[in-house]
């Protein structure tokens, strides 16, 4: 039972505090219940805490847009608010649909994405996400998108052509049926814990370019410094059509995500007909939301996060270094501040409750994959804490095999 939390914690109602491995599910990046942000959502609830957004529009939306598109990769400077990362991906993916249909070719109508890859939890992004992932029980009620195999060649590996061959493949026999190439950048979390080449988006990119498809970065998940850079595909060079952000945009405060998009696209939609975008949700840029977004920007801007993510990086490398050779571990991987112990079996929920007790330090595993992403101002100290108890869970007996893949156990 949570009773509170602060900094790099959370306080069970018994007294005990345990570090936040996971930054609760990746979006709490300055730390719990941070200042700023919590007296910026207390000024706003104390004067508009909601109004609707159609018809009206408000400083603190106004303002996260124009602060959003000042940090987006140049040229996408058009915001659509959302209010959780899988709506902002169902936006995305609707734009793109709505994009080509505007341009005379509704046969586009589906999307091509990636095995390995998740989007999110509503039934658009569950049919994104891997299709033999953790959403495999709602296979029925998905419409089929086409996948191309899983990147597998790792971020700081040797290119090969051939990484790309699947992806060439589905575009080479579908390429005029599909709207849109949607993927995670660099980093495919929930589904995989995978780190990619960033040579794989160069060639999604003059793929997209010569069939007409547009490009769309999920960066829900690896932007805002996760991995390292702002914005996770930067180490491509490339940029995207249409780009979603959401997780750590309010720090972890609230729930708030935004589709971005290039004019050409917002252009293109308002030329067509219908001229609106067909999406528009009750608690559109909800004004505290935007408020708590626009404080965590700041604080993004106030420090260096590429910097501190490169500190936590380096602890990770310490902490973990040997655990690959531990019997039960198929596989460390790290990049920015993602650290991932692939295991060959998870241990039994009595031994991963006795890690988080005995070393005072939150983990969530799931499937094989034991895996930390902490806070973005996490220090050494908290990340050896971390890779202590990866490393004990790391070297507890693995469970008897079981059926659900260990996925939202
Ligand atoms: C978490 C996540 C989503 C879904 O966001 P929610 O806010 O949980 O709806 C979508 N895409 C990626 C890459 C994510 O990690």
């Amino acid at each position: 039972m949570a009773d509170r939390a602060e900094g790099l914690e959370i306080v069970l109602d018994d007294g005990r505090r345990l570090i936040d491995a996971v930054s609760s599910w990746w979006c709490v990046a300055h730390g719990h219940r941070h200042p700023a942000i919590v007296e910026a959502m207390r000024r706003q609830a104390e004067k508009l805490p909601h109004v609707m957004f159609g018809g009206f529009t408000h400083e603190p939306a106004v303002e996260l847009a124009r602060r959003l598109a000042e940090i987006a990769p140049p040229g996408l400077d058009r915001v659509f608010f959302a209010d959780s990362g899988s709506i902002s991906v169902e936006v995305a993916a609707k734009m793109a649909v709505q994009y080509q249909n505007a341009l005379g070719r509704p046969e586009r109508n589906r999307l091509l994405a990636l095995k390995g890859g998740y989007h999110g939890d509503t039934s658009l992004c569950m049919a994104l996400s891997d299709p033999d992932g953790m959403h495999v029980l709602f296979k029925g009620l998905m419409t089929r998108h086409f996948f191309a195999e899983k990147p597998s060649i790792p971020t700081n590996g040797a290119w090969d052509q051939s990484g790309a061959d699947s992806l060439r493949r589905v575009m080479a026999e579908h390429g005029n049926e599909i709207a849109a190439i949607v993927c995670e950048p660099i980093f495919q979390a929930a589904n995989a814990m995978n780190f990619y080449h960033p040579e794989y988006l160069r060639e999604m990119r003059r793929l997209c370019d010569e069939y007409g498809a547009l490009l769309i970065f999920d960066e829900i998940a690896a932007g805002l410094y996760r991995t390292g850079p702002r914005w996770a595909h930067e180490r491509s060079g490339i940029m995207p059509d249409i780009m979603t952000v959401g997780k750590a945009l309010t720090g972890g405060h609230v729930t708030l995500a935004a589709t971005l998009a290039s004019a050409r696209v917002a252009d293109t939609i308002s030329a067509g007909r219908p001229s609106a975008f067909m999406h528009g949700p009750t608690y559109m840029a909800n004004p505290i939301a935007c408020a708590a977004a626009c404080a965590s920007l700041d604080l993004f801007a106030a420090s260096d996060y590429s910097a501190k993510v490169a500190e936590i990086e380096k602890a990770f490398r310490e902490g973990l270094a040997g655990v690959e050779r531990l019997e039960n571990v198929a596989d460390v991987r790290i990049l920015g501040a993602a650290a991932v112990v692939e295991l060959k079996g998870m241990p039994p929920r009595e031994a991963i409750d006795d890690v988080i007790d005995a070393h005072g330090v939150w983990l969530r595993p799931f499937a094989n994959f034991a895996y930390s992403m902490p806070p973005l101002v996490s220090d050494a100290s908290a990340v050896r804490r971390i890779c202590g108890a990866l490393a004990d869970l790391a070297s507890r007996e693995p469970a008897p095999e079981k059926d659900d893949g260990g996925f939202h156990e």
